[in-house]
């Protein structure tokens, strides 16, 4: 069995050098921010080319209190993907303002740039896209559209870790950045964890306040803030993880370029990057029809796959009330019946990725004959 995501592997890759850091965090009695959390901040930040990071609970916690330091509340709107996770839409809903989707790329499954003016009223306060499967969207596009219209852009950066845009890390093209570093991610903690990063000294502030119960001062509250804190003992895993991260997205680059090679010339829609993104390869992912019939026939090869993903925000029931019909905005719909994300991770073989190359073959040969 090949499954689709390997969480065991960079564990036994790291047991050493995160069992001491787990006794370090237990041995100093210290379990809530401090030391460990600001080390973490500070190197992360560093490889992000990013002033500041701060570190949170979750990825969903760093759009919402993103959002809030942007000043975003009830009646605004949020330029979002209809194509993404529905966390982007969540967070915009957690400040009590709209999100108001626009349809992708058919290239890079991305936010459309070219379609983001149309969609702006004078509610709109932020730009809101997602590196979606690590891949950059296309930010001087998207950074133009904002300036033109006085709003600011926050990223959703929680598939993209290491990724970069016309040869600079993800971090501070936009106003903020937020990051996951739910297990499965590129960097991946021990349980939840988020952070934001951002070169504004303002932003920075105000979500380190917002993450803290909205103190400074410890029992002075100056505003209605959260818990949301990134716990040191998955700061002191992260910052391990941190000093492997080039490389596992290195093996993982590799591993996309052989999927790229070995499945060519069929009839999938395989992962297009333009020249000026470097993805993190978070997800490879291809498009065909026949999604469903190609999932069954890995499945039963052995090979593990995953949907991401198989409903669009807009036709959940979460967001019913919105009134969004099916057909609003095909694209979006298009590929959630479409994609399917191949196995995809640093510890992946090469024999395991020619085992799936063989296996997603022999499912177009099979349908020729
Ligand atoms: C994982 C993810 C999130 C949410 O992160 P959590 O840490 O699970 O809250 C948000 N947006 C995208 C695109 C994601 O993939």
């Amino acid at each position: 069995m090949i499954p689709f995501l390997d969480l065991k592997s960079p564990h036994v890759e790291l047991h050493a050098e995160i069992q001491e850091a787990v006794n370090r965090v237990i041995s100093s009695g210290w379990f809530i921010l401090g030391p460990e959390v600001d080390q973490f901040e500070a190197a992360y930040a560093a490889y992000c080319d990013a002033k500041h990071c701060v570190g949170l609970a979750n990825g969903l916690d760093a759009l919402h209190l993103s959002l809030l330091a942007l000043g975003v509340g009830p009646g605004d709107e949020v330029i979002v993907p209809s194509n993404t996770y529905v966390a982007t839409w969540l967070a915009v809903s957690q400040c009590g303002a709209t999100p108001i989707p626009v349809e992708p790329d058919q290239r890079t499954h991305n936010i459309d740039p070219a379609l983001i003016g149309q969609a702006i009223t004078s509610r709109t306060k932020v730009i809101l896209p997602v590196h979606l499967y690590g891949q950059p969207a296309d930010m001087d596009a998207i950074m133009a559209v904002a300036r033109q219209h006085g709003l600011a852009v926050l990223e959703d950066a929680a598939q993209a870790h290491g990724a970069t845009y016309k040869g600079r890390p993800v971090g501070a093209h936009g106003d903020v950045v937020a990051w996951s570093f739910y297990p499965g991610k590129n960097l991946g903690a021990l349980g939840d964890g988020g952070g934001i990063t951002t070169s504004n000294d303002n932003i920075a502030d105000k979500v380190r306040v917002l993450r803290n119960y909205g103190s400074r001062q410890k029992y002075v509250n100056e505003v209605k803030g959260y818990n949301s804190r990134l716990d040191p003992i998955h700061a002191a895993v992260l910052g391990v993880k941190l000093g492997r991260l080039t490389e596992w997205n290195r093996r993982r680059s590799v591993l996309a370029q052989r999927y790229l090679t070995g499945l060519q010339d069929l009839d999938l829609t395989l992962p297009d990057t333009p020249d000026w993104a470097g993805s993190a390869w978070h997800n490879f992912v291809v498009r065909t029809p026949q999604r469903t019939a190609l999932q069954d026939h890995l499945l039963s090869n052995g090979v593990g796959t995953l949907i991401h993903y198989p409903i669009p925000p807009h036709l959940q029931q979460a967001y019913a009330s919105m009134k969004i019909g099916k057909g609003s905005f095909p694209i979006a719909e298009k590929f959630a019946a479409e994609v399917l994300s191949l196995p995809m991770g640093p510890h992946i073989s090469h024999a395991d990725a020619d085992t799936v190359i063989q296996h997603v073959r022999s499912f177009f040969s099979s349908k020729a004959n």
